[in-house]
């Protein structure tokens, strides 16, 4: 059986004609399956749909989330609570084409543990964040070392790799990079993004950028080692200048170079703030996770009547 998992934020114009189209296609094709919405504390009538789905259809099952946990929760707890042989996670506003759902099923028959979907292109979006996707996929590519570029959160996976997302205690994960991290034998799917019809893109540009930290930070801790790099680079500086200085001293010229003084320390200063700052990041992300708390807080759950058979 498929599990299919849906993260809706918002999305009650959206619910409806999602678990329609998805159920239609897999039904047509005599997959087996089950919808999975997850609320991410919607504040419109997202939840209620779902419920109404549940109640006047198979196959689907709701959750609820008592706030907006964001979307890697919402698929954290897709996971935990799809009963599958394999899942896939797509979004509601089917800006990725349940149409390739069945492509990958059929991958995943094949022997394929993890189905990726890859983007061709990235859909309508303005320069300035095509540019700062463009940006933050080419830095976390490099610091973790897999192709990111084109990733997405679109992807099919097997129950091994579903039973493992599942038993990593991280709070912060990183859907999209944790399926590279975790290897097995991989496949991927292209498609279009396509447009929304319904409602608005939930990110804003801060939420974007913290989300950049984040995912750079969960993945990498290279930041940190930089701080040592600078420290280095400024003590090579300050030996140079200390020899230089003294240099002048002997010299008798102990009083010129006040504007090298000043300006050595305001760049030492900023960097140790820099520095400190990078540091306390990690502290804090430390923090997070040693505190344990859960991922997310289910408040409210349903479940289709009619149960699925294998
Ligand atoms: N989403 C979510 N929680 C959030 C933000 C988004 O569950 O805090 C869901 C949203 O309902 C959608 C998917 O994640 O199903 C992708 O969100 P969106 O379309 O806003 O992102 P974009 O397509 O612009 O990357
Ligand atoms: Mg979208």
């Amino acid at each position: 059986m498929l599990s299919v998992i849906i993260p809706a934020y918002n999305e009650e114009r959206m619910v409806e004609h999602a678990y329609h189209i998805i159920h239609r296609i897999l039904e047509r094709e005599s997959i087996l399956h089950e919808i999975i919405f997850i609320d991410d504390g919607s504040s419109d009538e997202t939840y209620k749909r779902i419920s109404a789905l549940a109640k006047d259809y198979p196959h689907v099952n709701g959750l609820h989330f008592s706030r907006n946990f964001g979307k890697e929760a919402a698929i954290s707890a897709g996971l935990a609570a799809a009963v599958g042989d394999c899942a896939v996670v797509i979004d509601c506003d089917l800006q990725h084409p349940p149409q390739k759902i069945v492509e990958m099923y059929h991958l995943w028959e094949q022997g394929f543990e993890i189905v990726e979907g890859i983007k061709l292109s990235r859909g309508e979006e303005s320069k300035l964040r095509s540019f700062a996707a463009n940006a933050f996929y080419s830095v976390l590519s490099s610091l973790i070392g897999f192709d990111m570029s084109n990733a997405s959160d679109f992807k099919l996976l097997d129950r091994k790799v579903i039973d493992i997302l599942n038993s990593i205690p991280e709070r912060k994960g990183f859907f999209r990079a944790i399926s590279y991290w975790v290897g097995y034998n991989k496949t991927t799917v292209e498609f279009e993004v396509s447009e929304r019809t319904e409602g608005t893109s939930k990110w804003s540009t801060v939420g974007l950028i913290k989300y950049a930290v984040s995912n750079i930070s969960a993945y990498s801790t290279i930041p940190m080692q930089l701080v040592t790099v600078l420290g280095i680079m400024m003590l090579i500086i300050t030996c140079i200048f200390g020899v230089w200085a003294l240099v002048d001293k002997i010299q008798g010229r102990a009083l010129e170079g006040m504007t090298t003084v000043i300006i050595i320390t305001i760049f030492i200063g900023s960097i140790m703030m820099i520095s400190l700052g990078i540091i306390g990041y990690y502290v804090a992300r430390i923090y997070e996770e040693i505190k344990g708390r859960p991922k997310y807080i289910v408040s409210a759950s349903c479940k289709s009547k009619q149960a699925i058979h294998d």
